[in-house]
């Protein structure tokens, strides 16, 4: 017997629904692509180019628009002899630091014979290097940091690259940054003389609309997607969803792509709607999963305390404070840990709550209490308890007893 078999025909390239696939046309995004290629426009014109800083949440098509333009923008050049335009393309979410970020910059505008190790050298040298190279290329050189807030504080780089040309450090080339975050905080923790030059000029990306997303939707899925396969309520129901949720393309493609594997994997002809909502659950069981899963030890410990709680006396939900840190303590001794004191434990009860982990819910006890908080799982206690189950956290908690206690009482 065959151990591999092709599976049912549902995508013709599944590729397409990938985050990194590059659409060969926006769809929803005219005014702003109207405006960026404005901004842009002093590069054909070969003069100094404009900084432009650009934001909005994740999965807006900030980065799409980007490669996009510049692809274009890079083409149309070609007709103009005196324009000579290079551009690099730098995420920052691993460069930390003005330092590697100057390093990750040399190195992808030199040649790959020529590259320079990431560490050893002191940032000034580096941005000697960083300067020669430059002005060796000459012409127009437009910089991408895109999720530029990753460089955190240390970003004397913000500060000089775009200065670079009045400070005397290059003279042949034109060097202009394009700056993309996520955050929108990013902006008011600049320094304000780097904020005049990086944001020269800035465009917001919205979140997209249900009818948007649809639109984004139904041009990939003609091409993901064998003829015929998708039921007519599948790309409304992942536009909707992701709609209600953060207006984001990445989540409803995301989505469209799990209600596709799980029709694949259950071996049925076609993907449906109820495909569509059994991915939705799966992926933010994951999701949890992945948030819960970066905690402390005393974290899980926590969490496991209020579950724990939870399953022990459903009726006192939300539960007070004090009956959770008993829970705790139990727990850590039980597990041959020292147990936090009262303020430490309070910071991971905390934590848990800004991570939707936990609900918080405020009390008032009148004139003579004042506030207090209760807390109960806000995510599904059967989510909670297979990551804990997954942590193979000590032999000594039986975890086993208490999913059964839990599913006795039909809490899942
Ligand atoms: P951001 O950079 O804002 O987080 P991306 O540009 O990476 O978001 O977009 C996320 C995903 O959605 C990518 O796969 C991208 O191709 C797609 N996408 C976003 N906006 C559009 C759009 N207007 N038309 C087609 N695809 C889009
Ligand atoms: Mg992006």
């Amino acid at each position: 017997m065959a151990l591999f078999e092709r599976s049912e025909e549902i995508f013709e390239d599944e590729n397409i629904l990938h985050d990194d696939y590059q659409p060969q046309s926006l769809e929803e995004r005219d005014s702003e692509l109207d405006r960026y290629t404005g901004y842009l426009q002093p590069v054909i014109n070969g003069s100094q180019p404009r900084n432009i800083f650009l934001y909005g949440k994740t999965g807006v098509g900030k980065t799409a628009a980007t490669k996009y333009l510049l692809t274009h923008l890079k083409t149309d050049a070609e007709q103009y002899d005196d324009v000579d335009i290079e551009t690099v393309y730098l995420n920052c979410e691993d460069l930390t630091s003005s330092y590697r970020v100057a390093v990750s910059l040399v190195n992808q505008l030199r040649e790959p014979s020529d590259q320079i190790s990431r560490t050893g050298y002191p940032l000034n040298a580096v941005y000697e290097m960083l300067w020669d190279r430059l002005d060796e290329i000459g012409g127009t050189i437009l910089i991408v940091l895109d999720e530029i807030d990753y460089i955190g504080d240390d970003d004397s780089i913000l500060y000089q690259l775009p200065r670079a040309r009045s400070n005397d450090k290059i003279e042949n080339s034109r060097v202009g940054i394009i700056g993309i975050s996520n955050d929108f905080k990013f902006r008011e923790k600049l320094d304000p003389r780097v904020e005049d030059t990086l944001c020269e000029r800035e465009l917001h990306f919205p979140p997209y609309d249900a009818n948007d997303l649809q639109n984004i939707l139904e041009k990939r899925a003609g091409k993901a997607f064998e003829d015929g396969v998708l039921s007519g309520d599948v790309v409304p129901l992942c536009a909707a969803f992701a709609a209600q949720d953060k207006g984001s393309a990445r989540q409803a493609l995301d989505l469209l792509l799990e209600a596709g594997d799980l029709a694949r994997r259950q071996s049925d002809p076609t993907v449906t709607e109820q495909h569509v909502r059994d991915a939705k659950q799966l992926l933010e069981k994951q999701r949890i999963e992945e948030s819960m899963q970066d905690l402390t030890s005393h974290g899980h410990l926590t969490l496991l305390a209020v579950v724990a709680s939870t399953v022990s006396s459903p009726e006192d939900i939300p539960l007070q404070k004090q009956s959770i840190y008993e829970q705790y303590q139990n727990l850590a001794q039980a597990t041959s840990r020292d147990p936090l004191g009262g303020r430490a434990f309070h910071n991971h009860l905390a934590e848990l709550s800004m991570l939707g982990i936990l609900d918080r819910v405020k009390r008032n006890e009148g004139r003579a209490g004042g506030i207090y908080y209760e807390y109960e799982v806000d995510v599904p206690l059967d989510a909670a308890l297979s990551t804990l189950e997954n942590l193979h956290m000590s032999d000594e908690l039986d975890l086993d007893s208490l999913r059964d206690n839990a599913c006795e009482k039909g809490l899942i």
